[in-house]
């Protein structure tokens, strides 16, 4: 008898979220809102003990949609993240959000019960980009994902700190373009956060 063990490729991992997490695809925008929380919450954790200097500014988060390029844009003013950090954070959410999500796929109860961070962002996008600048004095970053393994890491000209997702959301998931839609899913997972939320320069 011979042991071996399953190799999984992480370039399959996209297929299998999408149909897997079909009926939940909802918590994508949960998982995006909840991050720029933890980045806002995180600067001003930073600001109150005289680590992060500078004006706090407003945290406000926003959420707009552009029907013409199909996008829908999440943008805080947290703490950011230097290319070093987006490498740390980004690059590897690929291989730890697969490694997780088939460590809970063993036990199928627990599909549709958990989120996939930042990697969730997939299930409704053709390609993600990330603008972001750090509290730190590091210059502003870039980075771009199609899905696949492969992204584009660079500097950008963010003036501001904090973090802009961009979504390009892909023909399967148009009804994420629509406003009511949108609205909706943030009146229902994103009232009552530390942080507020615009929709549309609305507060949720
Ligand atoms: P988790 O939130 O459980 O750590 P995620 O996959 O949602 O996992 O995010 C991975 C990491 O990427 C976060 O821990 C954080 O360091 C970084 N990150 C994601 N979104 C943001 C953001 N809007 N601002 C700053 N850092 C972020
Ligand atoms: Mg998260």
């Amino acid at each position: 008898m011979e042991k071996g063990q399953i190799r999984v490729q992480t370039e399959n991992i996209f297929p299998i979220i999408k149909k897997f997490l079909y009926s939940e695809h909802d918590i994508f925008l949960r998982e995006l809102i909840s991050n720029a929380v933890d980045a806002s919450q995180k600067i001003k954790t930073l600001s109150s003990i005289g680590e992060a200097k500078g004006e706090l500014g407003d945290l406000r988060i926003d959420v707009s949609l552009d029907k013409e390029n199909k996008t829908l844009t999440i943008a805080d003013h947290g703490v950011g993240m230097t290319a070093e950090e987006v490498d740390k954070y980004l690059n590897q959410v690929a291989f730890s959000g697969a490694e997780e999500f088939l460590n809970k796929y063993k036990d199928a109860s627990i599909i549709g019960h958990f989120g996939l961070g930042f990697y969730s962002a997939f299930m409704v996008s053709d390609k993600v980009d990330v603008y972001t600048k750090s509290f730190k004095d590091e210059p502003s970053t870039f980075w771009s994902c199609d899905g696949s393994p492969s992204y584009e890491i660079g500097e950008t000209e963010k003036q501001e700190r904090g973090t802009k997702i961009v979504l390009h959301i892909n023909s399967d998931s148009e009804e994420f373009l629509d406003a009511d839609k949108i609205r909706g899913i943030l009146e229902k997972f994103c009232k009552f956060l530390p942080i507020p939320i615009f929709f549309e320069d609305k507060q949720i």
